[in-house]
């Protein structure tokens, strides 16, 4: 089995609920067990437009899906819970990214793991640090070294955790 974080955010719909049922269906997943999740953070949308703020977290899974199965499952919840892929970085009912997959380093058309946005993203940073604050990337670094650089500018501890729901 292996350890892999996914942020998930949503700034579009009834983003608590979506995230509840999201958390809920990957622990759903074949092979995949829900193992902890983040607080919730409040973040200010970065893209085209005036957005909505984002709702994010990160959660860590348990799974024997190989990171492609496990992308393509995501991105089947994703669908299953209202998402359009329409506008690059535009207000999206649910997005889920695969920020770690135990410590393999993956480079595909389809698949870039860590994430490649991941270092300069406090909305990823600060809740994945929540989880798990001792993090050694698999380039070596530790997580709070990028932490420690990140400024928190826009983001906001809402001080909760959503719970697993339908
Ligand atoms: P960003 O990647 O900057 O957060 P985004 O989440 O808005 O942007 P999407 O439109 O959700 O981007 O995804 C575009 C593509 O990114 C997906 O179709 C997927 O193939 C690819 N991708 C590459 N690496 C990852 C990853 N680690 N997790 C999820 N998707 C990834
Ligand atoms: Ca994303
Ligand atoms: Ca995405």
């Amino acid at each position: 089995m292996i350890d892999a974080y996914i942020a998930l955010g949503s700034n579009l719909g009834d983003s608590r609920s979506l995230l509840s049922s999201a958390l809920a269906a990957m622990d759903q997943l074949p092979a995949t067990r829900l193992v902890d999740r983040s607080p919730t953070y409040r973040s200010r949308a970065v893209g085209p437009g005036t957005q909505r703020d984002y709702l994010n977290l990160v959660a860590r899974l348990e799974t024997g899906l190989t990171a492609s199965e496990l992308l393509a499952q995501l991105q089947s919840i994703e669908a299953n819970h209202g998402r359009e892929r329409s506008e690059h970085w535009g207000p999206r009912t649910l997005d889920l990214d695969i920020l770690l997959y135990g410590n393999a380093t993956i480079s595909t058309d389809e698949l870039t793991v860590p994430h490649p946005r991941m270092a300069e993203r406090n909305f990823v940073l600060y809740p994945l640090s929540d989880l798990a604050a001792d993090l050694v990337l698999p380039c070596g670094t530790p997580l709070q070294r990028w932490r420690g650089t990140c400024s928190n500018a826009g983001l906001e501890a809402l001080g909760d955790s959503i719970e697993p729901g339908r």
